[in-house]
């Protein structure tokens, strides 16, 4: 084939058997944090728990960080910013690969529990862009936090292991289905019916009210110390419940509850806990409420992190001249093609499974619209580090022109004057309950962040 053409290629053609069994043991890593966080929260934990152990400590405001330090900051256990200090001063700029760890799901009311036709039922309100037909029928697990008014927080997690009782939405029998099939999916199933049962043991004689309400709550009380007033403030949300797995004969796929983006983030993760002292200072961002906006004190609009960097760099006023010289990718995932829905693809520009990390110069949909847009010579940058490195990419572009489109946290990154561009993992069936991704594309993600990290 003449080099002048340019062609994707299957990882499967040029990887090496060693690189092969590599990829492999880390799928089975991130399987694990997979299965240890299904929250912004729960992954937070997880995060911190791996960090620890490779050494790395809480950033102490006031603290003078030296060449090869690990230091953390949690914003409030629900995002998290990691930091290898580089041997150059700060103001030289950073490599930052900036992921998310919350996931679309169902958030429950706050004043979420209720009874009818015998049974208890929680109400919710879903979190990010979900096709809400594929919640229904699918056993789900409660997760999240309790803040009683006392400054408790208790958490919860019902639903995961074997011995544990799932929960679940019913869906109408086809029998009687003629109606609700006239209706368009997204007309269907709202979300105001979104409704999970709970449990149909009254508790009490017949003349007794809320007698189902009364079961879940005593349940609750039991194991968790907390009465309805404490839903008020409270974050629970239900997930879908089980561990991720591998999926195929070849067990060349990984089924999972949010690989967006905790494909991303866990290989933003794995690359800093394997770089040594860097020339430039690298940075780890697990963000939180990228699915809703990322508004919020969580979120990557948050001034947070420009205080965290100003913590590090010795003031504020470094900020700006760090942010100048720095480096983002904005780790996240894309679509992988998919061929039942091939009309909604342009083969030339899309991802395809087992082709490497997925490089978007732009998000945004209808004209680009809302994207941050990498330069030329950004990507030209991604191409020279890429190869270098051995990483497997591949250009990717979010369907058809005018067929949608999305956004990540890459625009909040580049408004900060950080030259930024969007990559990640390729998805199959991104925002369903189980996701699928490739483990050599994983493993090729994680690869490219090492080599951003590394990058001088
Ligand atoms: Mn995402
Ligand atoms: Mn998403």
């Amino acid at each position: 084939m003449s080099d002048l053409i340019y062609k994707k290629r299957n990882i499967y053609d040029t990887i090496t058997p060693e690189e092969l069994a590599r990829a492999n043991a880390y799928a089975e890593e991130y399987k694990l944090f997979l299965n240890a966080g299904k929250t912004e929260r729960e992954s937070v934990t997880e995060a911190i728990r791996i960090a620890e152990e490779h050494g790395f400590v809480p950033y102490e405001r006031g603290t003078q960080v030296k060449p090869g330090d690990k230091v953390y900051k949690s914003l409030r256990g629900k995002a998290l910013f990691l930091a290898v200090i580089g041997n150059l001063p700060l103001t030289e700029g950073l490599n930052i690969a900036g992921a998310h760890v919350d996931s679309p799901r169902l958030d429950l009311k706050q004043v979420p529990l209720y009874e009818d036709g015998g049974m208890a039922y929680f109400r919710t309100h879903y979190y990010g862009g979900i096709k809400k037909y594929q919640w229904v029928t699918l056993p789900l697990a409660l997760h999240g936090v309790v803040a009683k008014a006392n400054g408790e927080v208790v958490p919860v997690n019902i639903g995961e292991s074997d011995d544990e009782p799932i929960f679940m939405i019913s869906d109408l029998l086809p029998h009687l289905g003629r109606d609700q099939n006239k209706k368009t999916l997204g007309e269907a199933f709202t979300g105001e019916n979104l409704h999970i049962i709970l449990g149909s043991t009254p508790t009490g004689g017949e003349k007794d009210s809320d007698r189902f309400r009364l079961t879940v709550l005593n349940f609750l009380h039991e194991k968790y110390g907390i009465i309805e007033e404490d839903f008020l403030s409270a974050e629970l949300t239900a997930v879908p419940a089980g561990a991720a797995r591998d999926l195929g004969l070849d067990r060349s796929i990984i089924a999972a509850y949010g690989h967006d983006d905790r494909s991303c983030a866990f290989a933003e993760l794995r690359a800093l806990l394997d770089i040594e002292t860097p020339e430039k200072t690298a940075i780890c961002i697990l963000a939180d409420k990228e699915e809703v906006g990322s508004d919020g004190v969580s979120g990557m609009q948050s001034s947070a992190f420009e205080t965290f960097i100003a913590d590090l760099a010795g003031g504020l006023c470094f900020v700006a001249q760090a942010f100048e010289k720095s480096f983002c990718l904005s780790a996240d995932v894309c679509n992988a093609f998919d061929p039942n829905f091939a009309e909604v693809s342009e083969k030339s520009n899309a991802a395809f499974i087992n082709h490497g990390m997925g490089i978007m110069k732009f998000t945004g949909s209808g004209g680009k619209s809302g994207a941050s847009d990498a330069s030329a010579e950004t990507v030209a940058k991604i191409r020279r580090l890429f190869a270098e490195n051995g990483v497997a990419w591949q250009l990717a572009e979010l369907g058809k022109v005018d067929q949608g489109g999305g956004g990540t946290i890459a625009k909040y990154m580049a408004n900060r004057n950080i030259e930024t561009i969007d990559a990640g993992v390729p998805i199959l069936s991104m925002h369903a309950p189980w996701e699928l991704a490739s483990k050599l594309d994983c493993y090729m993600t994680y690869k490219g962040v090492l080599a951003i990290y590394g990058d001088k």
